[in-house]
């Protein structure tokens, strides 16, 4: 059999930026190796545990996707339609001003039950005591339902935030103003914050904006920014599974009068008697009919809604 150089056997590595079809690379021996995904793979994201080859020296290849635990995809339909491989934690970054969208919240818990991944809501700006009061008040709703919500302020105060993140691959989102950045810049010392720019200035001079980076924390815990996404894609959910996104109303479904009842306003809906009974939160069925009824079937896919 042919003999094999070394230098050209696969080497596990993690990809720690995303820019199109080109990576970065963490191995065991090189923090940010440039390296390209090639042929008609269905694309890999910040993450993203892969076997690469070198093709030259400072210049790899990425092979194989190793099997993931949870992905996360973009809200648009762009080409790259991969955010965020292997997160564990979603962190949903909010601030009472400028004001936050619970729409968007919502989006944020449904792709975050679909992956079983942890949600966490951090109120930031909480130095903007009055404003922030009110704002803390509408979010406890979500606290009631399972998921953890923190206040504290980026500008002054990051340290309530680090037990939540320890252990955890954590994807980070907001809408922008939200004060993600400052966070970021608060978590992450500046200098490995450059290591991801240098590195695509050293690519093919082409630069774009759709990317994510991975910061590792300690041995433990990374977190994946994705400046200018503020939400994730749902349109890989099918109809019948966005429900299963809004995690109270579980018990709920098959009660219905008809068993293909969409929960839109059907008589004998369970969900809408649960809302009566204040079991349900009407905001939560609200956000579910806002989903289900934005919700465009992916070529090929049937609607459920009549
Ligand atoms: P991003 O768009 O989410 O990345 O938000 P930025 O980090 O750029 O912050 C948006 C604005 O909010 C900036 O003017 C920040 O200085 C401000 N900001 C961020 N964090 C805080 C905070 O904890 N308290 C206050 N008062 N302002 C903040
Ligand atoms: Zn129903």
């Amino acid at each position: 059999s042919a003999c094999r150089s070394p230098i050209s056997s696969p080497i596990r590595g993690e990809i720690v930026a995303a820019y199109g079809r080109h990576f970065l690379v963490k191995t065991a021996t090189d923090i940010a190796l440039p390296c390209v995904l090639r042929g008609r793979k269905g694309g890999a994201a910040c993450g993203d545990q892969v076997e690469i080859r070198l093709t030259s020296p400072g210049q790899g290849v990425i092979e194989t996707i190793l099997p993931r635990r949870t992905l996360l995809h973009r809200s648009d339909s762009s080409r790259d339609k991969l955010i965020a491989a292997n997160v564990t934690q979603l962190v949903i970054v909010v601030a009472a001003v400028p004001s936050f969208s619970e729409e968007l919240i919502n989006r944020c818990l449904v792709a975050a039950e679909n992956q079983h991944i942890k949600a966490l809501i951090v109120l930031n700006k909480a130095d903007l005591s009055e404003p922030t009061r009110a704002a803390f008040a509408t979010l406890l709703l979500y606290e009631r339902l399972g998921y953890s919500l923190l206040q504290l302020s980026a500008k002054t105060d990051i340290e309530p935030l680090l037990p939540y993140l320890r252990g955890h691959l954590s994807a980070l989102v907001g809408q922008s103003g939200m004060g993600k950045s400052t966070l970021i810049n608060a978590l992450i010392p500046a200098a490995e914050r450059a290591t991801a720019e240098i590195s695509t200035t050293l690519d093919t001079g082409r630069h774009t904006t759709t990317h994510a980076r991975l910061y590792q924390l300690d041995e433990t815990s990374g977190i994946i920014d994705s400046p200018g996404v503020q939400q994730f894609g749902l349109q890989h959910i099918s109809s019948e599974e966005l429900v299963w996104g809004f995690k109270e109303f579980h018990r709920y479904i098959g009660q219905c009068k008809f068993n293909n009842c969409c929960h839109i306003g059907e008589p004998g809906c369970a969900l809408l008697h649960a809302v009566g009974e204040g079991k349900i939160d009407p905001r939560r069925l609200d956000f579910y009919r806002k989903l289900i009824m934005s919700w465009r079937p992916p070529p090929g896919a049937t609607s459920i809604l009549k």
